[in-house]
């Protein structure tokens, strides 16, 4: 993240998480280059090898062991990740365009987006299994194996395209289908499997001997060659070949060659007839000295290079070096690619074929040497150390132009207090020219007004509901901490039972380049306003100051009716009322998890999924089937918050532990000690609890504790309507609502709160 003593001078971001993006975060985390900041913009948080991919296909491996974690690799990098898709390179205006959000500056863009199918025959597009892109073949592999597993009867399947790629991975689906057809006693027979290939020669790039010893083994296997028979029309259940032959095939899957992503044909780069980039020797687009690419996306100007992981791995350190080379105006150096190299191709089994040039070898050594190859690759991503990022080298200055020295060492004075500590007023104008915040009638003077104060009306009949959220951004995303932080603040006013109305804000940016703190600041503004939007919310003003780090605040106004129908308070809750949560606990520990690189990506998606997830449904909900006492969870956590409730209603509850919804890997990170800086002022709390020794030790009871950041609702509802109100809660897309507790009448314990398994 940007700080006022480590300003951002220059924007690298890196397209698509392919293996050379990877490797190069990898690197780039021992080597920094000061005042650089990396972005990535990935669509996937785990990206797949492809060396491994057939041996996970096989079963041999889980995805975890096949999958890179960019999110996590990221962040020891240092590197900001933005789970994106990227849809265009708007190149005039340097900027990265993503899908719905706003578009992401670079000083030098690099690409590695690997390949798309190339589905020009008929009927392909929609009835075959494409298998790139890579990243998206796991999820229709695990569509085909539920398949398999549900048919009856026999079942044809058809791979199209008999390079590497194809005859590794039908011999690797065969092998799994088998063995899943055996565990559950039926006939692995009844699946029956064919390849085609347009050449007359499977595996047209390998020497004679691999080709002799695989269609050998495709053969023993069973496995029916259709070669010189290139594939013309794809129909649902069957397939034609050139010479007019119509063949049956249930499943159809397409490894033939690919072409390059479709939106690049739109960025006027210079690409080759197969749609990919064409790089010069540097890796650098051959129009465009800003733009670099890497991996299958690159076309290499002299003899065409295999699509293959292994280039897009050695790629990754020249792609680096000249990345920083260019932004240093230093002469770029040229990548070499090895003329021979290595293919080592797995047959299914636990064995493998070594390949390059006119060597061959195979056998269960080929499969144990390309295991330990692979391990030994996959292992560094694996071994993240925590100080990773932190590690940093003196680096040659940046070459600046006369503007930005200047506003740097404007930043890096003493800065003034007061309103000398506001942000520039032009930088402002520019960013609230660009955010667009939804009209509203009640707003007689906002945000485009440019006054000292918004003006608003207040509906007839309601009375003012209104509520005040501030905190420091945790996740290197300003777009996302947008979302949570409006989110967050426009909880407490859906807990209320009110309908939200307007809102000013607070922000905070630390001092840099102009442009910096622009960028910074439409995406942090963009993210906030789509979620005010989504409320009928209008962003009426508010206050952007200077500080040491970025953080961002709401003053939220709501309104309801002023005999207050509907109004939901902490002091509701009544004897028999079931206690329902909203959305799962855990966010707290997940997000310490993540700054020491303890969490997996995919579970810090899940939080902040859930933190982006408006409560306005859920409050609808809630009330309409009797909910009269309700609350959100913040920082006071579970336990907090029951307390908060408990005690104005004059009732003790019970409170079921296993009950609980807690995110993914909140229960881990918990019970490896990853707790949040609040979490032990909260423990203190632990003595409200009436619990039993069988609670002492249960994964959830840490949860109890955990700081949520824009968290569920935490209700009391009519124990009769809790069936109907979680279907409700369900339908609307808070699928791990559910009923955690019961209110009782008060005791004469002194503990209020009843801890149960
Ligand atoms: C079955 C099979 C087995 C193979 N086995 C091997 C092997 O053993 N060895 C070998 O060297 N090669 C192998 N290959 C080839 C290998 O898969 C590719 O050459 C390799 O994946 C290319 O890597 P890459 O870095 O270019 O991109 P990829 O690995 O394809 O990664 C691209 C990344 O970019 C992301 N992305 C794509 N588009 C966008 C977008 N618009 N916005 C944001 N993100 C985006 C994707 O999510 C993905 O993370 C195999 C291929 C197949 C089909």
């Amino acid at each position: 993240m940007q700080t006022p003593e480590n300003p951002v001078v220059r924007d690298i971001v890196l397209v698509g998480g392919g293996h050379s993006h990877a490797v190069l975060l990898r690197r780039w985390a021992m080597r920094p280059l000061p005042g650089v900041r990396l972005t990535l913009i990935c669509r996937d948080t785990h990206t797949p090898y492809s060396g491994m991919l057939p041996g996970h296909i096989a079963g041999h491996y889980s995805f975890e062991q096949v999958h890179i974690d960019l999110r996590t690799l990221a962040q020891a990098a240092g590197a900001r990740f933005f789970r994106s898709e990227v849809i265009a390179l708007d190149r005039s205006a340097g900027q990265v365009v993503c899908e719905g959000r706003p578009p992401v500056p670079y000083d030098r863009v690099s690409i590695n987006i690997g390949a798309t199918p190339r589905l020009g025959v008929p009927g392909a597009a929609s009835h075959a299994l494409p298998v790139k892109p890579i990243d998206r073949f796991h999820q229709r592999w695990l569509e085909l194996l539920a398949r398999v597993r549900t048919h009856s009867g026999k079942l044809r399947l058809a791979v199209v395209g008999a390079g590497a790629g194809g005859v590794e991975l039908l011999l690797a689906m065969q092998w799994r289908l088998r063995a899943e057809l055996k565990a559950l006693s039926r006939d692995p027979d009844a699946l029956e499997f064919h390849l085609y290939s347009s050449t007359a020669q499977i595996l047209p790039s390998h020497n004679a001997r691999v080709q002799r010893h695989f269609t050998q083994v495709l053969r023993q296997r069973g496995v029916q060659l259709h070669t010189a028979q290139a594939v013309t029309q794809v129909w649902a259940g069957c397939l034609q070949t050139a010479s007019g032959q119509v063949f049956d095939a249930d499943a159809v899957i397409w490894v033939t060659q690919a072409t390059g992503a479709p939106w690049l044909r739109e960025t006027g780069l210079a690409l080759d007839e197969a749609g990919f980039i064409r790089v010069n020797e540097n890796l650098q687009s051959i129009s465009d000295e800003r733009v670099f690419a890497a991996g299958d996306v690159a076309s290499w100007p002299h003899a065409q290079l295999e699509k293959a992981g292994v280039f897009a791995v050695r790629q990754a350190m020249p792609l680096m070096d000249n990345l920083r080379r260019s932004l240093l105006a230093q002469p770029l150096r040229p990548y070499r690619p090895q003329r021979r190299w290595l293919a080592l191709i797995s047959t299914g089994d636990a064995n493998a074929v070594a390949s390059r040039g006119r060597f061959f070898a195979q056998g269960p050594w080929v499969w144990r040497w390309k295991d330990w190859i692979d391990r030994r690759f996959m292992a560094q991503f694996e071994q993240l150390p925590a100080a990773m990022a932190q590690t940093s080298v003196q680096a040659p200055a940046l070459p600046l132009e006369d503007v930005e020295r200047e506003q740097l060492l404007s930043a890096q004075a003493m800065r003034c207090g007061g309103c000398g500590a506001k942000v520039s007023a032009s930088v402002l104008a520019r960013v609230l020219a660009r955010l667009q915040p939804r009209p509203s009638s009640d707003v007689l003077l906002g945000l485009s007004a440019g006054d000292d104060a918004a003006v608003l009306r207040l509906p007839p009949g309601q009375v003012l509901v209104q509520s005040v959220d501030f905190f420091r951004a945790f996740i290197d995303d300003p777009y996302v901490f947008g979302r949570i932080a409006a989110n967050h603040a426009l909880g407490d006013v859906f807990a209320m039972g009110a309908q939200a109305h307007s809102a000013l804000a607070l922000a905070t940016v630390p001092p840099g380049l102009e442009s910096r703190t622009e960028d910074l600041l439409l995406q942090m503004m963009s993210g906030a306003l789509s979620v005010l939007d989504a409320a009928d919310c209008a962003l009426v003003g508010g206050h952007t100051g200077e500080g040491q780090e970025l953080a961002l605040g709401f003053s939220v106004n709501g309104l309801i009716p002023q005999d207050l129908q509907g109004l939901m308070s902490k002091a509701g809750l009544q004897p028999g009322d079931s206690l329902i949560l909203t959305k799962p606990i855990g966010t707290g520990t997940l997000l310490v998890a993540h700054q020491k690189l303890r969490a997996r990506g995919h579970w810090i998606d899940a939080a902040l999924q859930t933190m982006m997830q408006s409560s306005q449904q859920a409050a609808q909900v809630l009330r309409a089937h009797g909910a009269r006492a309700c609350t959100d969870l913040t920082g006071f956590g579970l336990l907090g918050h029951l307390l908060e409730m408990s005690r104005p209603s004059g009732v003790d509850l019970r409170l079921q532990l296993s009950a609980l919804p807690v995110l993914e890997g909140a229960a881990e990170s918990a019970a490896a000690g990853h707790l949040s800086s609040l979490h032990a002022s909260n423990a203190q709390m632990a003595s409200a609890l009436q619990s039993s020794a069988a609670c002492a030790g249960h994964p959830h009871l840490p949860l109890l504790f955990d700081p949520q950041t824009a968290g569920g609702l935490l209700a009391g509802v009519p124990a009769a309507q809790s069936a109907a109100c979680l279907r409700a809660l369900h339908a609307q897309g808070y699928t791990q609502a559910c009923v955690i507790g019961q209110v009782l009448a008060r005791s004469a314990a002194p503990q209020p709160v009843q801890l149960v398994v």
